[in-house]
């Protein structure tokens, strides 16, 4: 996918890394394995490595109203994380790859953290002399206020040891102590184009972010759903959804106004072509066409 054009705003997207990240029966316990055998031959090779899921680490690149807007950071370079062998003291010349794209870091005006997992925040910071520092130090860096919360692990304790641990001290409290943080909760106004929306389930205060410009619609849909195969099952959740049944009323909801309004729907995690429209089939969904 080049640069596409929604109404008034440019799309671009930026790459940090892409290839097999998990084992489907351990990303996804609940879908059978039948269901992945079915649709492999859609799913691969862009969603599907043999029996690993395959998902892009990237950032979206948006251009409105005159202002560079950033949706999800990615892993970020440098970070300590013991918990996952393929994102720990990641060295990636991402800043470069941006800077291809035109975008230098002083020219960020907005960075939207759809939620504040790990892989969603890595480029907040960068570490300077020792100390993590943000990476846009011109940037308003737009964080839902319950994930602030909850992935606080003075509040949330099970985060040591897990996939998280050290994010929030990396990647988030040095962008709220400089001052740079605004937090949301249910809805925020971005500009004329473009608005974050509460989207929960994935975690507590997921959101994502509806494009509507001279009459192209697009979400930005985060992590609602992480593979293709939950388009006709979308009823199965990914291990790392927080509240299964809750993201599945999130998924439905938004997948359906996707299908109603011929949105263009932009994932985190998708390989391959990135980008899709989806339509409704029967009580599911199916790919109608890739971006
Ligand atoms: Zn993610």
């Amino acid at each position: 996918m080049n640069d596409m054009k929604l109404g008034d705003v440019t799309v671009l997207r930026v790459e940090e890394s892409d290839g097999p990240i998990m084992a489907a029966g351990a990303f996804f316990p609940d879908l059978p394995a039948a269901a992945w055998e079915e649709q492999r031959a859609v799913l691969v090779p862009d969603h599907l490595d043999g029996e690993m899921v395959r998902a892009a680490m990237q950032t979206w690149v948006l251009r409105s109203e005159g202002r560079t807007v950033l949706i999800d950071t990615a892993v970020g370079n440098d970070k300590v994380r013991p918990a996952v062998a393929a994102w720990d003291h990641l060295d990636i010349d991402f800043l470069g790859r941006l800077a291809a794209v035109g975008v230098h870091p002083d020219d960020v005006d907005l960075v939207v953290n759809t939620h504040l997992h790990v892989d969603h925040v890595g480029w907040n910071t960068r570490l300077v002399g020792g100390e993590w520092v943000p990476t846009f130090p011109n940037a308003t860096y737009l964080m839902p206020e319950v994930d602030f919360a909850y992935w606080n692990p003075a509040n949330n304790p099970a985060i040591e040891g897990g996939v998280n641990e050290n994010a929030y001290a990396d990647s988030i409290a040095p962008v709220h102590a400089a001052g740079q943080v605004r937090l949301w909760r249910d809805a925020y106004r971005i500009d004329g184009n473009l608005r974050l929306e509460a989207a929960p389930g994935h975690t507590p205060g997921h959101g994502v972010v509806v494009l509507e410009s001279g009459g192209d619609r697009a979400l930005f849909a985060a992590d609602i759903l992480h593979t293709p195969l939950q388009l006709p099952h979308p009823e199965h959740a990914s291990c790392f959804c927080d509240d299964p049944a809750q993201a599945l009323t999130t998924r439905r909801r938004l997948l359906d106004w996707a299908a109603d309004n011929r949105a263009l729907v932009l994932p985190a995690h998708f390989s391959g072509a990135h980008a899709l429209e989806i339509e409704r089939a029967g009580g599911a969904y199916a790919v109608k066409s890739w971006a």
